[in-house]
């Protein structure tokens, strides 16, 4: 049997939550319980809303539930690389095309929503010519790199992800439609780098939350369209507020920081988040 591997992946954009600490602890459970190895990525591709004192956070609030990960710590940041390679394959066998229209205009002729609530991209700019885009791109026009999903999904035919407790999952990568591989102003996207590096990675096993779970869809296409080995997959459930809704990054009553200044200890996280 090969050693499992799993990794807790966060973005370095806020400190770390009551959810990030479930995540994390699940992570290490699994590690722990089926003799694995437990690795921190850091997802900082996004340089405008990641900061270092984030990223230092995400060290000491681990270290402090008494999880214990591997060196080194990936930093997608230092791996732009990569994904370009990746991106290069795609590109290769003819899956990608450059898109121009801002968020306002995305928003206005969106065919639908995506499985996270955000404007579903209609597919306008794959009608424009060759000598159109080049045009254009010379120009200076700032542009995002989109997969061609129909031709992706032509090429890949039907796929299924292993989820525990569930078993094979029908992937429905269509429900995301041209998904942005490459943004304006970063030369990747967390779907792209999230694939490429859980194969760098050798992760076996990703745990993560529900919150991602319909991204697995896309995530199983990006592997076959670029031969990586899939990963099987749990999505564990969220933390919510009183309201019912998902934590987030920006409220500082469930961030382990605060809770730790009010003097709570790691059993009471864990007792606050049902371990
Ligand atoms: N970086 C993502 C987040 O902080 C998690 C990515 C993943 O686990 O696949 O939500």
């Amino acid at each position: 049997m090969t050693r499992p591997v799993f990794r807790f992946a966060p973005s370095p954009n806020g400190f770390l939550h009551l959810g990030h600490a479930l995540s994390a602890l699940l992570n290490a459970a699994r590690a722990r319980g089926e003799g694995g190895a437990l690795l921190l990525r850091i997802e900082d591709i996004d340089a405008t809303r990641c900061r270092p004192e984030f990223e230092q956070a995400i060290h000491e609030d681990l270290a402090w539930l008494g999880i214990v990960w591997e060196q080194l710590v990936r930093r997608q940041s230092e791996h732009f690389d990569d994904y370009r390679a990746a991106l290069a394959t795609l590109k290769a066998i003819g899956l990608v095309y450059p898109s121009f229209e801002s968020r306002g205009e995305i928003a206005r002729l969106a065919a639908g929503v995506d499985p996270d609530g955000a404007p579903l991209y209609a597919g306008q700019a794959k009608a424009l010519t060759l000598a159109e885009r080049e045009r254009r791109i010379a120009a200076g026009e700032p542009y995002a790199l989109r997969l061609d999903m129909a031709a992706a999904i032509g090429l890949t035919g039907r796929l299924t992800w292993t989820e525990a407790g569930q078993g094979s999952v029908a992937a429905d990568p269509a429900a995301w439609g041209d998904v942005v591989l490459a943004r304006k102003d970063v030369p990747t996207s967390y779907h792209l780098s999230v694939v490429v590096d859980d194969a760098l990675q050798g992760v076996t096993d990703v745990v993560r939350g529900a919150d991602l779970y319909h991204a697995t869809s896309l995530h199983r296409l990006l592997q076959a369209l670029l031969g990586l080995p899939a990963p099987a997959y749990q999505h564990h459930r969220l933390v919510v507020d009183d309201t019912g809704k998902k934590l987030s990054k920006s409220t500082q009553a469930t961030a382990l920081r605060s809770l730790r200044a009010q003097g709570a200890t790691s059993a009471d996280i864990r007792q606050l988040i049902g371990l």
